[in-house]
């Protein structure tokens, strides 16, 4: 795979090889971004994840032991009429500097060792890791009825 880390972008290499891959994709390197996270370690961590994961578009992933927070959304510049950047000029260097070797289009399977696409898959995850009844101390506690003592009069 190739996800950019702070991960992202777009045509690269100007060689005919790389443009004829590009001219042949909708632009696939930028239409998400990745960002590295903290590698979580406790509940709260894993919760927070949980929590990223309650946002449409968002999913998070594993690669080489690093987690990322991925972030679905289409770089403004792209066009969706001929998928060429309409900053070219002034496009970051994170774009510049993104190969075509192993991109979006061209590598092979990403090979995540985990991918969450949302909340409900962290939630099994973390009832593996923390046990099956780790959510129920989030549950609102149930009410004790209120047993009325007959005074006898
Ligand atoms: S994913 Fe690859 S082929 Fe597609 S636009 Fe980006 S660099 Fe070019
Ligand atoms: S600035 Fe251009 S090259 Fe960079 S992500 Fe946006 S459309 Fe792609």
């Amino acid at each position: 795979m190739t996800a950019k880390t702070a991960k992202k972008s777009p045509v690269a290499k100007k060689t005919k090889k790389v443009t004829r891959a590009c001219q042949n994709c909708n632009g696939k390197c930028c239409r998400y971004f990745a960002l590295p996270i903290e590698t979580p370690e406790d509940w709260d961590d894993f919760d927070d994840i949980r929590w990223y994961l309650c946002h449409e578009n968002v999913t998070v992933f594993v690669e080489d032991g690093d987690w990322y927070l991925n972030v679905k959304n289409k770089c403004r510049y792209l066009s969706e009429k001929d998928f060429r950047c309409g900053n070219y000029d002034l496009r970051p260097h994170i774009c510049r500097k993104y190969d075509t070797d192993g991109c979006d289009l061209t590598g092979d399977d990403y090979g995540y060792e985990l991918h969450f696409l949302d909340d409900k898959q962290m939630e099994e995850y973390m009832r593996i890791k923390f046990g099956p009844n780790v959510f129920e101390k989030l549950e609102p506690k149930k009410k004790k009825k209120k047993t009325k003592k007959k005074n006898g009069r």
